[in-house]
């Protein structure tokens, strides 16, 4: 018998028919009583995942500096929305409030937002910031940020939008399903309807693969694209992501579930494991071209870190306390070594077009 998300889920198959890779994921994340993040707070060493910002103040902090270098290459504006995506626990924002207050005028100019889909984590952000004597406001969607000059940062945020899954048959695309195994007790994959206009979503290296290839589309992307695009028009901005995204050439099914820094089958129990899938940040800058955006990497994050002076930033830190110097020199490595994070995390701004360019890529200049 399932219970909890699994048995929702079952219903609505057994009544409906099976059900997408997206649809699966938005039900075990952010189900209101029982999702995934919607009922706690994921986020650190004795939870089920650990990210950038829970690594090192050093993340945040540099963070805050590459928002402050945009604010003052986009003239100083007096004021203007600062805003983060998914902030988790806080980190990276209070950081970055820390890091941006060593900038004339810079915090005085912000108007910070958080966007969080999740009550359990909102109440962790506050507790987080409110000892920062900032004031901070939530919103629900990109489309609600007022207007006015933005700067917009997400770690880790575009790969929880729900992605679907597509399977070639017989020269087609299908879209891949979630159905009941035949017990009745768990889930299986299954093949679904042949794809419609969604067919666009297909990234184009792989439009023309053989039968059996696997594909996903990230319909959440081009949404949050759209979005950007329409206010980067109106109003000026840049927006800063930062996510897995592994190359290429190592794609495919990368539908995961990750429950206490363990790999796990993502169709069981739902709602108990953290689900994403791997950005595909070339679909995204090709998306965002498409829509007049400038388009800024993407850079590893080592690189992108080391250009903004990572190195620099854990000298200072180790002067300040030098008995921490074996912890602040492990967390250089565990954020920008190529066999840690520093490699297979990307980043890549989405800016109005004819501003400078963002710092931290390698032709900035
Ligand atoms: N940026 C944080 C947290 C990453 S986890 C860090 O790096 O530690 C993903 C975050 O995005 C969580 O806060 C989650 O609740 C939030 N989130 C996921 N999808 C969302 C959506 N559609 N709208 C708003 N927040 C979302």
């Amino acid at each position: 018998m399932m219970d909890g998300i699994a048995g929702r889920i079952a219903e609505r198959i057994r009544h409906g028919g099976p059900v997408s890779v997206a649809a699966f994921m938005t039900e075990a994340m952010f189900d209101p009583r029982e999702g995934y993040y919607a009922t706690k707070n994921p986020i650190g060493a004795g939870e089920d995942f650990i990210t950038a910002p829970s690594v090192s103040q050093m993340f945040g902090e540099l963070m805050g500096l590459w928002c402050a270098q945009v604010w003052m290459d986009m003239g100083q504006p007096g004021s203007f929305q600062l805003v983060e995506l998914g902030p988790g626990t806080g980190q990276m924002m209070s950081d970055i409030v820390r890091a941006g207050r060593a900038v004339s005028g810079f915090m005085q100019a912000a108007q910070i937002h958080l966007i969080e889909a999740s009550a359990a984590l909102k109440m962790v952000q506050g507790r987080t910031l409110t000892p920062m004597g900032v004031e901070i406001g939530w919103l629900n969607r990109i489309e609600d940020i007022p207007p006015g000059p933005a700067i917009i940062v997400g770690n880790e945020f575009l790969d929880c939008l729900p992605m679907r899954q597509a399977v070639k048959q017989n020269g087609q695309w299908h879209e891949r399903m979630i159905a009941l195994n035949e017990a009745g007790d768990g889930f299986r994959f299954a093949v679904g309807p042949q794809l419609g206009t969604e067919a666009d979503l297909v990234p184009e290296r792989l439009r023309g693969a053989p039968d059996g290839t696997l594909a996903e589309l990230r319909p959440g992307d081009q949404q949050v694209v759209d979005v950007l695009a329409q206010r980067f028009s109106d109003h000026p901005g840049h927006a800063l992501f930062v996510d897995y995204g592994p190359a290429l050439s190592e794609a495919g099914d990368t539908f995961q579930a990750i429950r206490q820094h363990q790999k796990c089958d993502p169709l069981e129990a739902p709602g108990t494991a953290d689900l994403t899938a791997r950005v595909d940040f070339e679909q995204l800058g090709r998306f965002a071209k498409a829509a007049g955006l400038d388009v800024a990497g993407p850079a590893t994050q080592g690189d992108w870190l080391n250009a903004l002076g990572l190195e620099v930033r854990a000298a200072a830190l180790i002067r300040q306390a030098p008995e921490q110097k074996s912890r602040i020199a492990r967390q250089v490595m565990r954020l920008s070594d190529p066999d840690e994070m520093g490699a297979l995390f990307k980043v890549m701004s989405l800016s109005t077009p004819g501003l400078p360019k963002p710092p931290g890529f390698a032709d900035h200049g």
